[in-house]
């Protein structure tokens, strides 16, 4: 498989010929870019000037308002799972399904897996992308597919056991469920699972060592969106310090939420993606509301493709406080590295007496130090994201569960 990544150049001569002729091809864009002159877009200055778009945007369009081909070049869709009301659809020609499918044999490639192995495949398949483009791109990659879809944990584990599965590809939930029922199940000695290949979404390190120990596997974080193919459009490499994407297929930005200017190289911000390739449904600077960071300089696994952080969660959950960014991994980050609090934490943060404080709440074992538990805490807080925060050790199991940082942090201010 080709592994060329692109320059920057070549990146830009794909972004002219994706916008050449595009309001002729696609009723979106015409209405889009009514006001704009896009033959006259010759510099990266030029394109970071074009607004950005948003899923309500593509929700507007929907049923096939997006679709930039004519209906006999449409060979499928998929739909994003709307929890708000109507769906997106997006419209995939025969190129756009094989695009995807290079770009996921590519993951399989960067997590180590070869055609010897057995991938198990838990994600669902239908309207929704993820199961279909983890089949194609092991079958592109030559594996063996075991192509269960969610549920049915039985077969799930006769699956695991009798066929020897050595790959699973699951969501973060759906690994810790089956991590547990293999523990409980006492099957650890009976499943031949080396590698995990898990959806990005944002999850906690606790969880991570759990699924990780439990199943006897290394772990992988897939990234994708619907709108943009579906997961697959970048993974973690062995080396676990970021994600590689396919900049031969996509244009990553990260920029301010609020502005929509580029941050500075490295900063936190918004990932912003434009398909370099699509056709059905081509997207040019489409908002992902995912939080993340360029990694700057080469990986160790050497490997040409360029690196966003995992994703640090969504640009919903971010919040402003005394001036400073917060949102809830960069807690969990920072209770991770001290000793003795453990990764279930809780962020309030109130405005009390004329100005705002933080308010963080973290679990520790009992007969801990918890005074200097917490000036730990303190310092770190104040170090690692600039704020000052009052530091409240409480008991293990005193805070409400839940697998998701997202749920941790409540501003009490309006
Ligand atoms: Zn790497």
């Amino acid at each position: 498989m080709s592994e060329a990544n692109f320059t920057k150049p070549e990146q830009f001569a794909a972004i002219q010929r994706l916008l050449a002729g595009i309001k002729q091809r696609s009723a979106f864009y015409r209405e889009k870019y009514a006001d704009v002159d896009l033959a006259a877009i010759r510099s990266w200055e030029d394109f970071e000037r074009l607004p950005l778009s948003e899923k309500a945007d593509l929700r507007n369009a929907y049923p096939l308002g997006l679709q930039a081909v004519p209906d006999e070049d449409v060979v499928r869709i998929h739909s994003s799972s709307g929890t708000t009301g109507t769906p997106v659809i997006i419209p995939y020609t025969a190129g756009d399904v094989e695009d995807w499918t290079t770009m996921f044999a590519r993951c399989y490639e960067m997590a180590g897996c070869t055609r010897l192995d057995r991938i198990q495949i838990t994600p669902g398949y239908g309207l929704w992308t993820a199961g279909i483009g983890f089949q194609a791109g092991a079958e592109r990659l030559g594996a063996m597919v075991v192509p269960m879809g969610p549920g049915n944990t039985d077969k799930q584990m006769q699956m695991l056991t009798d066929l020897k599965s050595t790959v699973i590809c699951a969501t973060s939930s759906y690994a810790l469920l089956l991590a547990e029922e293999v523990e409980r199940r006492g099957l650890r000695d009976k499943i031949h699972l080396r590698r995990a290949i898990i959806g990005s979404e944002r999850w906690g390190e606790k969880m991570r060592r759990r699924i990780a120990d439990e199943l006897g596997v290394r772990l992988y974080d897939i990234y994708g969106l619907t709108e943009i193919y579906g997961p697959g459009i970048g993974i973690s490499c062995q080396h676990e310090c970021g994600m590689h994407y396919w900049d031969d297929y996509l244009h990553f930005e990260i920029v301010d939420q609020h502005t929509g200017a580029p941050v500075p190289e490295g900063e936190i911000g918004e990932l912003v993606i434009t398909t370099l390739r699509k056709e059905g449904a081509p997207l040019i600077r489409y908002r992902t509301h995912d939080l993340t960071r360029f990694v700057p300089g080469p990986c160790a696994c050497g490997s040409p493709f360029p690196r966003i952080a995992d994703i640090l969660g969504r640009t919903d959950d971010m919040v402003k406080v005394k001036g400073v960014i917060v949102f809830p991994a960069l807690f969990d980050e920072v209770l991770h590295k001290v000793d003795g609090a453990s990764s279930e934490f809780q962020v309030m943060i109130d405005h009390l007496d004329g100005r705002d404080t933080v308010t963080v709440f973290f679990e520790t074992a009992e007969g801990a130090h918890r005074e200097g538990i917490e000036a730990e805490v303190r310092r770190r807080c104040k170090e690692r994201i600039g704020l000052t925060v009052v530091p409240k050790a409480v008991a293990v199991g005193d805070l409400p569960r839940s697998e998701k940082k997202t749920n941790r942090l409540f501003d009490n201010r309006y």
